[in-house]
This record gives structure tokens, C-alpha cells and sequence, in this order.
């Protein structure tokens, strides 16, 4: 099954979760729309989970 949704590709920084569009950039932040697939929990990225808890949730 093909998908043609996109993901925000600044959306850890710019937004609380990730921004999915059908077009080529967010529609809420104007960045730059990258193709989800390979989902962005990629369970071959073992250090995904490390900066993810290393990220702090505020802004900035
Ligand atoms: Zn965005």
C-alpha cells in the first residue's frame, strides 16, 4: 500500500507531535515536509530513544 503522507520535518522542535501533510511543506510551520516512511520510530534506530529522552518538552 503506497502513502504519499508527509511529516513535518522540523516538528520536534517547531510542534508538540508530528505534523502529517499531503503536500510538500507543514502546513503550520511552513518547513520543509519529508516523506514518513521510514516511520520516525525506526526500531533500527536504537539511539532514537536516548534524544527523544534527552529532549526537553518545553519550547525551545
Ligand atoms: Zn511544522
Amino acid at each position: 500500500m503506497h502513502s504519499d503522507i508527509r511529516v513535518c520535518s522540523n516538528w520536534e522542535h517547531a510542534h508538540e507531535r508530528p505534523v502529517y501533510t499531503l503536500g510538500d511543506r507543514c502546513p503550520k510551520c511552513d518547513a520543509p515536509a519529508e516523506n514518513s516512511a521510514p516511520p520516525p520510530f525506526d526500531p533500527t534506530d536504537r539511539y532514537g530513544e536516548y534524544r527523544r529522552r534527552a529532549r526537553p518538552d518545553g519550547p525551545d
